[in-house]
């Protein structure tokens, strides 16, 4: 069997209660690809008006955990939170954590501790890497997103419940779009380190999807090449657009 396509809806920190219901009867009213899984990563304040009024076929996911049980940690979510909720998913290492908010600037190790802990309580993660448009002129790609998995992966026993996302930086949020070959080059140098490093099985079974500037416009083209299991869309994703993105491989 071969991978599930995989779309994620990153709504960042955008979005009021009304403008969420919006796009909740908008998804709940569509036609979607039953071959396609999808997940939507609301604001925190916004997870359980989602998973309680979206249909259940669409998993819901937060956009960042902390990997401490319960208690003392101000402003944080926990797995067991997320559990509780029925929130299945979260994202980890958005580069908007990792490098554009620098008062956060979450290191690999740390993120290695989140994807522990999320996985430890069930909860699905979507890793995210991907590289600053200097390291890409400096050709060094390959070697910065390898690095950034590498870390990750030491805290990972059970990739069945990862999916990773490249996302480069210089494409999130700027409508300039990875072309499918450049974006399918990063994602075969993923499914190869995987391959070498993880598991024969991990490779073949794991979904890498594609995130930055996606759109109804790019998603179609994108989508046909052979190692693009999907997307993790940001802006689009309060579209309506978002679900022809999610109809991309129909
Ligand atoms: C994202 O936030 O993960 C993202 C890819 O954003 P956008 O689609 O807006 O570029």
């Amino acid at each position: 069997m071969g991978r599930r396509f995989f779309v994620g809806g990153n709504f960042k920190m955008n979005g009021s209660i009304s403008s969420v219901k919006e796009i909740v009867n908008n998804l709940n009213g569509a036609k979607l690809d039953p071959n396609t899984e999808v997940v939507v990563a609301p604001s925190a304040i916004h997870l359980l008006l989602v998973r309680e009024s979206l249909k259940k076929e669409i998993a819901v996911a937060a956009q960042n955990i902390y990997y401490k049980k319960n208690g003392a940690f101000t402003g944080e979510l926990s797995v067991e939170q997320l559990n509780d909720a029925g929130i299945a998913w979260t994202l980890l290492g958005h580069s908007e954590r990792r490098v554009s908010m620098a008062e956060v600037a979450e290191s690999n190790e740390f993120l290695a501790e989140k994807a522990k802990a999320a996985l430890a309580g069930g909860v699905g993660v979507i890793f995210c890497c991907g590289e600053s448009l200097e390291i890409r002129k400096e050709n060094k790609t390959k070697e910065h997103v390898l690095s950034q998995l590498k870390s990750a992966a030491s805290a990972i026993k059970d990739w069945s419940k990862v999916v990773i996302a490249y996302e480069p930086i210089w494409a999130i949020g700027t409508g300039e779009v990875a072309s499918p070959e450049q974006a399918q080059e990063v994602h075969a140098d993923i499914r190869a380190w995987l391959k070498s490093d993880v598991s024969p099985e991990a490779a073949e079974n794991t979904r890498i999807i594609y995130g930055g500037s996606v759109s109804e416009k790019n998603c179609v083209e994108l989508a046909k090449k052979p190692d693009i299991d999907g997307f993790l869309v940001g802006g689009a994703s309060l579209k309506p657009a978002f679900v022809d993105i999610i109809n991309a491989k129909s």
